[in-house]
């Protein structure tokens, strides 16, 4: 059965909840769709120091408010893995695995995910000490010595959030310095519990058939091999967009990430996109709630020019 609606988004994250508030304030008929459970990388991420209105809260917990006030004037949340956009001009067809939307506008919202190393035992030892996620996996090692891979802001933060819990947390990076902000930078390094190795290219994750007990890097100049134990290994190595099911549409960059004008409009007519998605220079919740704002004010403007 297709179901009709003026504006379906696709992504729950905090760029599709926004837009999703707008556009149905505007008084628009909205679905999100999502694939998994509203709130996006928000459910993956500690603590939020930086969005504005909260000196800190927690990722789940923003996730929760925000779509506490995404669905206040009507917008509706459904579970959807959507597989295609067909563009047939003023109406779009959204496929997901369970059935199609007709729709006028789609905002295109599915964020980005974390890139895997592909080293031996990333994927054999994932869920069994490999994560990508501090907040859902810290707890599991209470104590215990923890390796982070990745020199960025997220494995920064999340590498501090883990002394929190951890025995010791060592971080594994490729380069002679951090790419993260300096304010976490000076908040690592003066952290006790924090340790680093730097040109450190990681080979494999180690385990005993059952669970990690450490990681092999080599080091960039001497090629000198070294496994530190470890129960668990946490990767923070760059991020991909999510647009598999956008190829066909001619909106994406050559590394997949869409492109929009400062309107949040793609190339077609009535298909914006927001976010982490999008070809942009920062990647953060603000942004992504900025680019909402505007998207959601997008359609309105789109679909009062359908007359
Ligand atoms: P996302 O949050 O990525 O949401 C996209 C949604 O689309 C997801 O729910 C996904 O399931 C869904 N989706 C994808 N493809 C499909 C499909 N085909 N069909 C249906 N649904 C689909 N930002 C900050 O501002 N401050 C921080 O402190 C911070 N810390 C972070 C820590 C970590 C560990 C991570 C991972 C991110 C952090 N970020 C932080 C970044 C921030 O979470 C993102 O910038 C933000 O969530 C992007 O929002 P979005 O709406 O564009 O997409």
């Amino acid at each position: 059965m297709t179901k009709k609606v003026d504006v379906v988004v696709i992504g729950a994250g905090p760029g599709g909840m926004t837009a999703a508030l707008y556009a149905s304030r505007a008084n628009l008929s909205v679905v999100m769709i999502d694939r998994g459970i509203y709130g996006g990388q928000m459910n993956n991420t500690a603590t939020i120091e930086n969005y504005p209105g909260y000196s800190s809260i927690l990722g789940p917990d923003l996730g929760e408010k925000m779509y506490a006030g995404a669905t206040q004037f009507g917008a509706e949340y459904e579970y959807g893995n959507v597989t295609g956009i067909e563009d047939l001009g003023a109406t779009k067809i959204v496929h997901t695995d369970d059935g199609d939307y007709e729709t006028k506008a789609v905002i295109l919202a599915t964020g980005a995910e974390h890139r895997k190393v592909g080293i031996p035992g990333e994927e054999e030892y994932a869920g069994r000490g490999v994560s990508y996620c501090a907040v859902c996996d810290g707890a599991f090692f209470k104590d215990r010595d923890l390796v982070v891979i990745g020199g960025g802001d997220s494995a920064i933060e999340e590498g501090l959030y883990l002394t929190q819990l951890a025995k010791s947390v060592t971080v594994i990076h490729r380069r002679d310095q951090l790419r993260a902000q300096k304010i976490i930078q000076k908040r690592a390094f003066a952290n006790d519990k924090m340790h680093f190795i730097w040109n450190g290219l990681v080979q494999s994750v180690e385990g005993d058939g059952k669970e990690v007990t450490g990681v092999t890097y080599k080091d960039k100049f001497s090629g000198e091999e070294t496994t530190i134990p470890a129960a668990g290994v946490f990767i923070y190595v760059g991020i991909k967009p999510m647009t598999d099911a956008f190829a066909g549409l001619g909106v994406l960059d050559e590394h997949g990430w869409v492109i929009t004008n400062d309107k949040m409009e793609t190339s077609v007519p009535g298909i914006f996109a927001i976010g982490d998605v999008r070809q942009t220079s920062l990647r953060q919740i603000t942004t992504a709630v900025g680019d909402g704002g505007l998207a959601g004010q997008g359609v309105f403007n789109y679909i009062q020019s359908l007359g």
